[in-house]
């Protein structure tokens, strides 16, 4: 009985024919959704991509792994750690910035930055984020690194796989597996040097006094890092995350793509000289299947564009290599548009492969700039640049003042009447300040706080660094005052930065 699968199995579009004997040739079937999965064992690979992946890895992590143990002086009054997320304290500081809680829309702005920086790069570069600087990918590929380095490239590892657990199985798989576990625990352990001061958390966690929800949140990282980069993989990619689906509107036909370029490659042949010998019209795939090996998501770059690519360019320089071996310009693997793999189609048609390999550029740069890419830019640029001027302008001093509720106002034995107030009075910088409040748009008001009873129009007040302090003051006016708005004025003497709040004064009179 000829099944669904079948059907689509023997779909002459999605299977190859030798030009020799035209065998029809299907390596790679269609997978349907329930297929189980297919272990991949990814070879090799040497080449551009490969290295600048491994260049990238090692800045990435870098950056990862070290930035928290950077030290940035802020004086006695403020932590030392260049970047810190100090919840206990509610800030956080990057170098020379220190953000308030008030201040959370500067993370909003950059979470809004980096989700039009990545629109930007997929709508030029396709799925440039995920095949070189996704968590995902980059764990993974030093897993499959270390499972190299312990048990050997694809064929070895297959066969590993393959054979009954033996001794030397179990120490080979042991150590692979010990590896990615120091690898883990240091990405979870990294983590959480964020939030604290770095040595001081390292010295608390090697003699166990760090609190339990470091421990936990290491040993969380760590397990979902073990599992996610060895065992799940590809999975992840495909199954698990929605990246893959939202990207699909971003690409056009101007976007950089991992291309199989079958108007040089087909039709293809294992023996191409045996061919040429016999005239037949042969393209430059040798289907040495060295693309498929290559690839870490298993999948066959010759059907075309899918889903599972995540665009890593392992099977360019897979295929590059082949290229050299058998004489032919490399490239037959290159990154494309879709407006360029359909001008050289065309051409090819019309002049012959030889004309379209001989102009086929291997990576174009014409189509960055167009209305997408430029409106992404514009609005991510004006985005940093308002952030910019917004962080490097704004004050170090605030107030906001809250009324007494209940009881609104108070008579006191003279006639006149009193109301209450609770300042916070925030300083962003890191001394101590002395400040003076005032009253203004009330001439007749007095004030005094509940340490001090002398009235007056203006009061002297000590502002710890770095710290939001909570002044209680009265305020009062004679017998018969009406309810008015008013300003409380906080000013610095020294740098002459002054901020203001309205308040109301209420008598019960409307
Ligand atoms: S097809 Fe090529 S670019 Fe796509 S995931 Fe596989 S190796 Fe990477
Ligand atoms: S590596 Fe190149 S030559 Fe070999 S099968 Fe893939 S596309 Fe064809």
């Amino acid at each position: 009985m000829t099944t669904l699968l079948d059907t689509i199995n023997n779909d002459p579009r999605r299977t190859a024919v030798l030009v020799e004997d035209a065998t029809p040739v299907n390596n790679h079937e269609f997978r349907a959704d329930y297929e189980a999965r297919r272990k991949i064992f990814p070879s090799r690979v040497q080449g551009f991509y490969r290295q600048l992946k491994w260049i990238l890895v090692a800045v990435l992590l870098g950056i990862y792994w070290f930035t928290p143990w950077i030290r940035w002086d802020r004086g006695p009054h403020a932590p030392d750690q260049a970047v810190l997320l100090d919840l206990a304290h509610r800030r956080f500081y990057f170098f020379a910035v220190e953000i308030w809680p008030q201040e959370f829309y500067y993370v909003a702005g950059l979470l809004i930055m980096a989700g039009l920086g990545l629109f930007l790069v997929t709508s030029i570069a396709g799925r440039a984020w995920c095949g070189y600087a996704c968590p995902q990918t980059v764990w993974t590929d030093m897993f499959i690194q270390v499972e190299r380095w312990i048990e050997g490239d694809r064929n070895a590892r297959m066969k590993l796989d393959a054979a009954p657990w033996t001794f030397a199985k179990w120490r080979k798989r042991l150590t692979v597996w010990t590896l990615w576990i120091v690898i883990s625990v240091a990405t979870g352990g990294a983590w959480i040097f964020y939030f604290a001061d770095a040595p001081t958390l390292a010295r608390d966690m090697v003699t166990g006094q760090a609190a339990p929800v470091a421990y936990f949140t290491v040993l969380t990282l760590a397990a979902t890092t073990f599992w996610l980069a060895g065992f799940m993989r590809e999975q992840v990619c495909t199954y698990m995350c929605p990246w893959p689906r939202i990207q699909g509107a971003m690409l056009d036909e101007n976007s950089l793509i991992v291309t199989y370029n079958d108007w040089r490659g087909e039709p293809r042949s294992r023996h191409s000289k045996k061919a040429i010998a016999k005239g037949l019209d042969v393209g430059d795939c040798v289907d040495c299947n060295a693309c498929v090996a290559a690839c870490p998501m298993g999948i066959d770059i010759r059907d075309g564009q899918q889903l599972e690519c995540i665009t890593c360019a392992l099977c360019i320089d897979a295929c590059d290599t082949v290229m050299d071996k058998v004489g032919r310009p490399l490239g037959l693997i290159s990154y494309s548009t879709l407006v360029d793999f359909e001008h050289h189609t065309q051409t090819a048609k019309q002049q012959g492969r030889e004309t379209a390999t001989t102009e086929q550029k291997r990576v174009s740069f014409a189509h960055i700039a167009r209305p997408r890419t430029i409106l992404y830019f514009t609005l991510w640029a004006a985005i940093g640049l308002g952030m910019l001027v917004v962080l490097f302008t704004r004050g170090h001093l605030d107030v906001t003042v809250l009324h007494d509720r209940a009881p609104l106002f108070v008579t006191l034995s003279d006639g006149s009447v009193r109301n209450g107030y609770t300042l916070k009075l925030a300083s962003k910088t890191l001394d101590e300040r002395p400040l003076e409040l005032s009253l203004e748009g009330v001439d007749d008001a007095v004030m005094w706080t509940p340490e001090s009873e002398t009235r007056s129009r203006q009061l002297a007040v000590m502002v710890p660094p770095d710290a939001v302090r909570d002044l209680r003051v009265f305020v009062s006016r004679p017998p018969g005052a009406e309810a008015v708005s008013f300003t409380f004025l906080v000013t610095d003497p020294e740098s002459g930065e002054a901020v203001r709040s309205t308040a109301r004064f209420e008598t019960g009179s409307r």
